[in-house]
């Protein structure tokens, strides 16, 4: 019988909201983990300073800590609006952490995208992975997501390169640096009596401890290739969006 591998994890984007909780996951389990950010945060795991769009940072980091898996959650700020910076560290820096993975015979690459890649302004409901990315993208940010997650797709299989993306909508919960301190400026700048819409749009959070495990379970489940899904399952048409 084949030995399962121990993986050496690095977590991209480690200093962040997610990323810390990934790091802290890690931890907790007893695997051995280190940080790559552009900001240093916190000094209990070893860390990695550098820019994801400087391919040689990355594959340097990669062979320092013998990573074998990466959990990439590095990402500007959905909020920042500058296409450029989401161009350059989505598209570009996902694609150099790509070839900085396959350069140095990291195993495993799991990506964090978002449920905004497929999000045009629509209501979404009950569909799955096989819902098309949609003609004209939301914003720079989700069209930058979507495009770094087909291009971490499209790298499963090379040089031995086993790779999975994940699409959160928001996340809540301990070190959220965004959507609660934007409800909090909401209630400070006391513009809590206006209402957009009737109240019943809905929105799916999910628990920021959920979406990290959700990433340590994606990365367990790298290590064999699928079953083949029942053909049934392949006939099914894909769910489509509210009408
Ligand atoms: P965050 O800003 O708290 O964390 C992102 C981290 O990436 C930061 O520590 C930042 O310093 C680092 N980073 C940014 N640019 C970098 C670069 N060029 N090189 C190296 N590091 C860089 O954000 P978050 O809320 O933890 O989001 C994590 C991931 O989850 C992102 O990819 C985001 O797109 C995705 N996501 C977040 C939400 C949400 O509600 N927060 C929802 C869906 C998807």
């Amino acid at each position: 019988m084949s030995q399962k591998i121990r993986d050496v994890y690095m977590v991209i984007g480690g200093n962040g909201f997610l990323g810390r909780h990934i790091v802290q996951q890690l931890k907790e389990r007893g695997d051995i983990v280190s940080a790559f950010d552009i900001v240093e945060r916190y000094s209990d795991v070893p860390f990695y300073a550098g820019d994801i769009s400087d391919q040689g940072s990355v594959a340097s980091a990669l062979r320092k800590s013998g990573t074998t898996c990466i959990i990439h959650t590095a990402s500007p700020h959905g909020a920042l609006g500058n296409p450029a910076i989401f161009y350059k560290v989505n598209v570009e820096g996902t694609k150099a952490i790509i070839a900085a993975a396959v350069e140095t015979g990291v195993r495993k690459l799991v990506f964090t995208s978002s449920a905004g890649v497929v999000f045009n302004g629509e209501d979404i409901i009950d569909v799955d992975e096989r819902v098309p990315f949609p003609d004209v993208p939301m914003d720079a940010y989700n069209d930058t997501k979507g495009k770094a997650e087909k291009a971490v797709l499209e790298a499963n299989g090379k040089g031995g390169l086993l790779t999975v993306a994940l699409r959160p909508a928001g996340i809540f919960g301990p070190g959220d640096r965004q959507a609660t301190t934007g409800f909090y400026q909401v209630y400070e700048n006391g513009q809590t009596h206006f209402q957009i819409g009737d109240n019943t749009n809905l929105f799916d959070w999910t628990y920021v401890g959920n979406v990290a495990k959700a990433h340590l379970l994606a990365a367990d489940k790298l290590e064999t290739p699928p079953p083949a899904p029942p053909l049934s399952r392949l006939e099914k048409k894909p769910a489509t969006v509210d009408e």
